[in-house]
């Protein structure tokens, strides 16, 4: 998977991509992630990519031609399976998404900062807007590093075991059972036994139930919902 990230602020991302298990994807070539620039795409001399919003009102827009120019270059150069714009009034991403958005071949993402993006790069663009939740954040970077995390994480290669993927919460709409691991007492707090049982299935058999209770007590409406 090629994921193109296009910002303002491309040193926000120094921090996310490398460490731990997608900077190993990222060495391994299971997944490439190109940082774009927009300010150098921006023809005007101050190499500015703002302005004020028209109609009023306080806080600056992203303007179209340097975005434009930029999507533009990248379109030329590769097919593009989906150009995702980071935004509170997109859809929420879930697990289903990223499960499905994984197995995509390119894809660009497109941070707004301030008020947001002029609407005709929306339109004229974007083929899918996506939110990481009901909050506002000052810029896209976050939400796209979070976006990109949860879509390389799933790449066939990139966990160590590739069953630990099936077992996180959201994949059957259940929430994650507890885990534990040594030591067996700690500060008289013990583990449950059933997980020293060596049983597999009663084993299975009880993180199912773990999960279930949980997913009961703490998210009720992923129990209702379609896969
Ligand atoms: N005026 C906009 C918010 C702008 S916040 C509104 O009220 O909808 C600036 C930028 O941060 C947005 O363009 C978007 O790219 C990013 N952003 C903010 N909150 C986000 C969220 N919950 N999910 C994804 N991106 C978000």
């Amino acid at each position: 998977m090629r994921i193109d990230i296009l910002t303002i602020f491309p040193e926000m991302f120094e921090g996310p991509f490398n460490h731990s298990i997608i900077k190993r994807a990222i060495d391994r070539s299971l997944a490439e992630i190109h940082l774009h620039d927009i300010r150098e795409y921006s023809t005007n001399k101050h190499k500015k990519v703002d302005d004020y919003a028209y109609g009023g009102g306080a806080g600056m827009v992203m303007t179209c031609q340097p975005i434009a120019r930029l999507i533009e270059k990248l379109k030329s150069e590769r097919t593009y399976d989906e150009i995702i714009f980071t935004s509170p009034d997109g859809e929420v991403l879930n697990q289903g998404i990223s499960n499905k958005m994984s197995s995509y071949e390119n894809i660009m993402i497109l941070c707004g900062h301030y008020k947001g993006v002029d609407q005709r790069i929306r339109d004229l663009y974007i083929t899918k807007e996506l939110s990481i939740g009901d909050y506002v954040l000052t810029g896209g970077e976050l939400a796209a590093a979070v976006i990109a995390d949860s879509f390389i994480r799933l790449i066939p290669g990139v966990l160590n075991d590739e069953t630990s993927a099936l077992s996180d919460s959201f994949q059957d709409n259940l929430l994650s059972p507890p885990v534990y691991t040594r030591p067996y007492n700690f500060e008289g707090h013990q583990v449950p036994d059933i997980l020293l049982s060596g049983n597999d299935k009663k084993i299975d058999e009880w993180r199912y139930e773990q999960a279930l209770q949980r997913t009961k007590e703490r998210r009720p409406d992923l129990l209702n919902k379609e896969i």
